[in-house]
């Protein structure tokens, strides 16, 4: 099955603890989309301005990702710059330049409006209600956000997050929007608000699902080639949703072999800058990755011999 992923098309200026690249490829489409075409047939959806570089479109068809649906408008691509000092979970923006996006409306092909997955990357909220009203009986909705829509946007998000099956937020905006520094709280008011599933991204220590009746608490993965988190939280969207939709399985169990899928393509993309980790990325990595993951998170039920 296929994926539509809307969202932003970035050139990011990233400063960290290993360096500062400046105008580099990101965006939360493009990181989702790379993440999710390694397993699904993928479509993104987002505007660019004329200064976007075609090496970059190069790099997204050579994945085979469906750009149908790019909106090239007059003007600059948009722009963030950010920074992260030795907590790397918490990127602190310096500046945002919207730019094209703005002028941003998207108006979906009658072929993409059947998409049974969808991934709405980090975006303005109407922006992305606009898309949920396009769309044609789909599978699957996931929504993504940030502390810049939760502070400028908060009606339109409450609006999104009444129509998506799963939202996904890290613990920090989790915790800034529903106002509590309880996370199995704030989870609680993000269903009470009609989401189906809330996905709590918690970086470098792994993510949190909660359904009214299941819990599911994803293991961090012991990075230590750790050079950009940029993109983690999309490049785990792009694989849960990809993973789900190669699959077509929406078991609990198979749920949470993709939240896993999710954790798995996030820790490739942070061994380095801008999407260059996933441009050298082979299946068979993904795949021992995925058993190590298994491996350290697993343990044996109590023995009752060693308990009393
Ligand atoms: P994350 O997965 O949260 O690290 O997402 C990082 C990506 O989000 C960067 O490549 C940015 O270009 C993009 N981004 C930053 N600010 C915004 C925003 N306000 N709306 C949409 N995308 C953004």
């Amino acid at each position: 099955m296929s994926v539509l992923i809307v969202g932003t098309i970035a050139l990011d200026t990233v400063e960290t603890p290993f360096g500062k690249k400046e105008a580099i490829l990101g965006g939360s489409a493009v990181h989702a989309s790379v993440a999710s075409s390694f397993f699904a047939g993928t479509s993104l959806v987002g505007p660019v301005g004329a200064d976007f570089p075609s090496e970059h479109e190069e790099f997204l068809k050579n994945r085979k990702i469906d750009l149908s649906g790019i909106q090239r408008l007059p003007g600059k691509t948009f722009r963030w710059s950010g920074y992260y000092e030795f907590d790397m979970n918490q990127a602190h923006t310096r500046n945002t330049e919207l730019n094209v996006l703005t002028e941003f409306m998207p108006k979906l092909s009658p072929e993409l409006r059947k998409s049974p997955f969808v991934f709405l990357a980090n975006l303005d909220p109407e922006i992305q209600l606009k898309v949920i009203d396009q769309l044609e009986s789909p599978k699957l909705i996931a929504a993504d956000t940030m502390d810049f829509w939760i502070r400028g946007k908060r009606d339109a998000l409450h609006e999104v997050i009444k129509k998506v099956d799963y939202i996904l937020m890290n613990e920090g905006e989790a915790r800034m929007f529903m106002e509590t520094p309880n996370i199995p709280l704030a989870a609680r008011r993000l269903l009470e608000l009609g989401a189906k599933a809330v996905i709590v991204k918690q970086g470098e220590h792994g993510a949190l699902l909660f359904t009214d009746d299941t819990h599911f608490s994803a293991p961090s993965y012991p990075q230590d080639a750790f050079r950009d988190p940029t993109g983690a939280g999309d490049s785990f969207a792009g694989g849960f949703i990809g993973y789900l939709a190669k699959t077509d399985d929406l078991s609990q169990g198979n749920i949470r072999r993709s939240i896993i899928m999710g954790s798995v393509m996030a820790s490739f993309n942070i061994e380095d800058f801008s999407l260059d980790r996933m441009k050298r990325l082979k299946a068979h990595e993904i795949g021992d990755r995925f058993d190590e993951f298994r491996k350290f998170s697993q343990f044996e039920a109590l023995s009752i011999e060693h308990w009393v």
